[in-house]
């Protein structure tokens, strides 16, 4: 079949790929869109040290399996099952299971994937399908109100506004939160809601001393480094909520974190199904946020694209 490929660090458009076979247990699915993200650019660095076809945000059509024929999203941990992580319900964690275009299993540049039927969700119709693209990026997002008691309380500031602070703003703000976004493009306040606010230059380094006001951030900016200028905004035994990966060691004097008894958050994938949920609203305008789409077979371009800095979404069309 057709697909991207990445190998040794290149990435190829390739017409020789393998069809996923199938499997009892699990559906191959045609991929119809597919969103490239941080973390696939990430894998062109190196980061997993991944070797396959990346993309892991899609939404296609069912070819087997019990949602044969219908429209799905499909969540990217592919877990054992037989496991005591699984047994437990923390599949996503379990310590034998492929990751969908990350770790061990072929992703969404190209025509076709497969997962375990567990995995898939039937996407409403209400939900257009590059807005369906977003459900693992905005699942991930939900997956802090799993992990952090969120209420009204909840002076939240959100680091970064790219696509995952956005998708956090917006999730945070949906959770009652009242919600600042540390950014770096004025722009973004237009992706945001009203009573979300949006300020640029909280977080650089101006020389002045912060005054902690906050009671809940989310780092969400790609760059590990911004944990130690998160530290002093936040008032004592407040929670810290990491959602970037680093690629290469961090130093952060953790001092403040001691001294305020702050709690540090590690925070990864979530359920699709409260993004769905969310996604049918129509209360986060994430199809505006789409700047550029790309055929199949210029994939490789579609990611040299998102790299660009403040590009916002680009989108495959695969079928
Ligand atoms: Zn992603
Ligand atoms: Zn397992």
């Amino acid at each position: 079949m057709r697909g991207l490929h990445l190998h040794d660090g290149v990435l190829s458009f390739r017409t020789d790929l393998p069809r996923p076979e199938a499997q009892p247990g699990w559906s191959r699915i045609r991929v119809t869109r597919a969103g490239v993200c941080a973390t696939d650019l990430a894998l062109c660095r190196g980061y997993m040290g991944f070797e396959g076809t990346p993309g892991h945000e899609f939404v296609g059509v069912a070819l087997d399996g019990p949602h044969r024929g219908r429209r799905v999203v499909g969540e990217i941990n592919a877990a054992c099952g037989r496991c005591a992580s699984c047994a437990a319900g923390l599949d996503r964690h379990c310590p034998h299971r492929s990751v969908l275009g990350i770790l061990g299993h072929g992703g969404a540049f190209a025509e076709e994937v497969s997962l375990p039927d567990r995995n898939l969700l039937v996407v409403p119709d209400a939900i257009s399908d590059d807005a369906a693209t977003f459900a693992e990026p905005l699942a991930a997002a939900l997956q802090i109100g799993e992990q952090v008691q969120l209420g009204s309380r909840r002076r939240a500031v959100v680091a970064g506004d790219g696509r995952l602070g956005l998708l956090c703003a917006h999730a945070l703000h949906h959770a009652g939160c009242a919600v600042t976004v540390a950014g770096r493009h004025p722009e973004r306040a237009r992706c945001l809601p009203d009573a979300v606010v949006h300020r640029t230059g909280l977080l650089e380094a101006d020389g002045t001393d912060p005054t902690p006001q906050f009671d809940l951030a989310v780092e969400a900016t790609g760059r590990g480094a911004t944990l130690g200028r998160l530290l002093p905004w936040m008032e004592p035994r407040a929670t810290i909520v990491l959602k970037t990966t680093t690629e290469a060691p961090l130093t952060v004097d953790l001092s403040l974190a001691v001294i305020n008894e702050l709690s540090i958050v590690g925070s990864r994938c979530g359920r699709f199904g409260p993004a769905l949920d969310l996604l049918a609203t129509g209360r986060v305008p994430v199809e505006r946020w789409v700047e550029a789409r790309y055929p199949l077979d210029a994939a490789a371009q579609a990611l040299t694209r998102a790299a660009q800095p403040g590009t916002l979404k680009v989108l495959v069309d695969v079928s």
